[in-house]
């Protein structure tokens, strides 16, 4: 049984304080095994490599068959049926004509001090994209990195992704394709993101590495950073639905479901004004749950950490959501767009009960990477502007030089920086000799 809690109750708010509290993750401290593998990596390469994806991938590989041949990939992606093939590239084409809009634009201006004034964005060469895949494989994966960083311009796009006993997803090819993947490597975990991030014989290192995983990458991660740039860290997802008035019990029992079966450490919560609804939601769930090829994992996390929260109205609906700050929120009321406006702290926001957030994992556009475990009071999901870098441009007219360097050079005495006081006061004296010729 999920935990309920009512607003109204006595010991709610430290209930609730216990609730965003949870620690959902898996505290198996992999760090010291992962600074391993990155060491061993880093002083044997490809051989390492191979060594690696045959112990843990249980793959025999040479450092020539590290990487899909063009051959092997053609022969996969031609194993895709018609269907999945079209599924596939409408989600492509739909990611991509949503991130094509988040191409920020670059900037010029002249100041009336006479600077000339701006920003430009650039691509970043190279980047990597992990693809998890020791237990499970994520076309919709491929898609969500690959697209946005091709959108930004990048030049070079890798992909690593683990192929246990050498078993491949033809569809997570496919993706690869579609999105305009350049390589393709058949290595997983802590090695894999090494390699990117340092560079072997046959992997040339990457500037910025994205993509979910498990502990160990998620470990390798943290530790190139600095090397190479990252998105984020991914915890264990999450879903917030708040619900009012004559929703479908079902509808809204299967998104919480949706949730629940990517991981037993997801979280499905439910926030909702009406107790009948609660009540019916949860009756739903305990119907529907049985009948999920993946009842074990999403009855897991439903019994460990779903809630169900019952709110005396909208306002505090959208309060505790702002406390929450979920990966995941969908508003299932009359007024989405209303309520929208008072939750500012969540990671994709999914208006009206014909927007199920599964559609957000696949198809409507908007990405799919997402902050979690409240992060997302800070942060936002993944897109173009994580493949940009933007370097800021400054040109002063000599008239210019004249009216702010004075100010420049008091501060450079004021901070005991006396090259940079005359780096201005050499170019002003030339300017003050001319002026009196
Ligand atoms: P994975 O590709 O992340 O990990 C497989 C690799 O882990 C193996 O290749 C191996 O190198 C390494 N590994 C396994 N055991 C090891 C050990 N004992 N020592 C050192 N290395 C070891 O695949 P996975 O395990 O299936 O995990 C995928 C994760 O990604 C899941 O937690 C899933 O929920 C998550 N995921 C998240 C999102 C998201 O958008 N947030 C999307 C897809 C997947």
């Amino acid at each position: 049984m999920p935990v309920t809690l009512n607003t109204s109750d006595a010991d709610f708010e430290a209930r609730f304080a216990d609730m965003l509290s949870a620690k959902r993750e898996d505290s198996a401290d992999v760090n010291d095994v992962v600074a391993g593998i990155i060491a061993d990596l880093r002083a044997g390469g490809d051989r390492v490599l191979c060594e690696l994806t045959a112990r843990f991938d249980r793959l025999e590989l040479t450092p020539e068959r590290l990487r899909f041949s063009p051959e092997e990939i053609a022969a996969e992606v031609a194993r895709v049926s018609p269907e999945d093939r079209a599924a596939l590239a409408l989600a492509a084409e739909r990611i991509r004509a949503y991130h094509a809009r988040q191409m920020p634009e670059d900037a010029s201006w002249t100041d009336p001090d006479g600077a000339t004034l701006g920003w430009r964005w650039t691509p970043v060469s190279a980047a990597g994209l992990y693809v998890p895949g020791g237990q499970a494989a994520y076309p919709s994966s491929v898609l969500m990195n690959a697209i946005p960083a091709r959108v930004a311009g990048v030049g070079r796009l890798v992909v690593c992704v683990p192929t246990p006993g050498g078993v491949v997803n033809p569809l997570v090819l496919l993706a690869a394709e579609l999105a305009g993947v350049d390589e393709i490597y058949r290595v997983g975990g802590a090695q894999a993101i090494a390699a990117m991030a340092y560079g072997t014989a046959s992997i040339a290192p990457v500037d910025k590495i994205t993509g979910p995983g498990n502990a160990y990458v998620a470990a390798a991660k943290r530790q190139v950073f600095g090397r190479v740039g990252i998105d984020m860290i991914a915890g264990p997802s999450e879903v917030l639905v708040i619900a009012e008035g004559a929703q479908d019990p079902d509808w809204l029992a299967l998104d919480l479901l949706a949730q629940a079966e990517h991981d037993a450490d997801a979280q499905s919560i439910l926030i909702t004004t009406d107790p009948a609804l609660a009540h019916a939601v949860a009756g739903a769930v305990d119907r529907i749950l049985p009948t999920l090829p993946r009842a074990e994992i999403a009855g897991a996390s439903w019994r460990d950490y779903g809630t169900i929260i019952i709110a005396r109205d909208l306002d505090e609906a959208a309060a505790l959501s702002n406390r929450i700050a979920p990966e995941h929120l969908e508003l299932c009321v009359d007024d989405p767009e209303a309520l929208a406006a008072k939750c500012l702290h969540a990671g994709a926001i999914f208006l009206g009960a014909h927007t199920p957030e599964a559609v957000g994992d696949y198809v409507s556009g908007p990405n799919h990477v997402l902050p979690t475990a409240r992060s997302a009071r800070f942060s936002s999901g993944l897109s173009v502007l994580d493949f940009l870098k933007r370097t800021t441009l400054a040109r002063l007219s000599p008239g210019a030089l004249a009216a702010i360097g004075p100010a420049a050079m008091r501060l450079a005495a004021s901070e005991g920086l006396q090259a940079h006081g005359a780096s201005v006061e050499a170019r002003l004296a030339l300017l003050n000799e001319r002026g009196a010729e």
